[in-house]
């Protein structure tokens, strides 16, 4: 599953190959992947056809292409969907499910999913719950994650305050902020040395925007390192995973020795799946909320 990083990866792989680009075709080869789109197929293409593409935008794993109205495509990535720029004579990918030809160009955009758990819609934009950016009706209850303009630091550690829950059930929690994942989470929380049980009611501003600094650190650690398919027109969401997953710190390294002190690392059952942490650098706290 793409996490924040691959998704920002594919933006930027995006961005400059449709951002001004007029659509003139649109053909849907698998319905199923524009099922979200309630309209259906017919009417996902009628609206697109003559529409220019402004930008390419992202909220944690949503990611969207606003177009020059009230409107945005939706891409959900899913399990294995892939956004790629392609030349229109480039032979079909065996899972390609939906194509957007341009009017000035000799690419076109291809939705790729081999199973099928992705796909495309068109949107409404409007203003978000939190800071009024601009984001797809699904997007709107989706808290803003560390990486975006409009994220603050401050909003993040007074919600934390009125919740009574333990650190990293809040940071997965996509009400309080986005684009957090579980890797992501181990990772930052190591490197604050903190338990994820610790309870958010006595975090301060500023315990908060370390935790998030860490975070945000590692993040653009894993995007950097995925920053090799930049500059091929095949923009691959799994293409650079196994390269990061040799620089983390404490998630999948149970029982090797902590990197800072030496002492074993645990994994615990959590929310249907696991947290590694340092028994010694993350000790349980008082008060802790499992
Ligand atoms: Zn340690």
């Amino acid at each position: 599953v793409p996490e924040l990083p691959e998704v920002e990866v594919v933006r930027r792989g995006l961005a400059r190959w449709v951002a001004g680009r007029t659509i003139d075709n649109v053909e849907v080869l698998l319905p199923r992947s524009v099922r979200r789109h309630l309209g259906g197929p017919v009417d996902f293409a009628d609206l697109l056809v003559g529409r220019t593409v402004t930008g390419v935008e992202r909220r944690g794993k949503f990611l969207w292409l606003p177009l020059d109205d009230d409107d945005a495509v939706l891409a959900h990535l899913g399990m294995s969907g892939q956004l790629l720029m392609q030349p229109s004579d480039e032979s079909d990918e065996k899972h390609l499910r939906v194509r957007i030809r341009f009017a000035d160009d000799g690419r076109e955009l291809r939705f790729v999913d081999q199973r099928t758990f992705g796909g495309l819609q068109v949107q409404t934009l409007g203003p978000d719950l939190f800071t009024g950016r601009v984001v797809p009706e699904s997007a709107a209850h989706i808290a803003p994650d560390p990486l975006e303009a409009v994220f603050d630091v401050r909003r993040l550690a007074a919600a934390l305050r009125r919740r009574r829950t333990g650190i990293k059930r809040a940071l997965l929690d996509q009400s309080l902020v986005s684009g957090i994942g579980n890797i992501y989470a181990d990772e930052a929380l190591w490197r604050a040395r903190m338990h994820y049980a610790r309870p958010t009611s006595a975090f301060t501003t500023a315990q908060v925007g370390t935790l998030i600094g860490h975070a945000t650190d590692v993040m653009q650690q894993a995007l950097a390192q995925g920053g090799t398919s930049f500059d091929s027109l095949y923009v691959d969401v799994n293409g650079s995973s196994g390269y990061f997953e040799r620089s983390l710190e404490v998630y999948g390294r149970e029982d090797e020795p902590c990197r800072r002190c030496g002492r074993p690392i645990v994994r615990e059952p959590f929310m249907n799946r696991s947290s590694f942490r340092c028994p010694t650098c993350q000790r349980v706290p008082r008060g802790a909320h499992w």
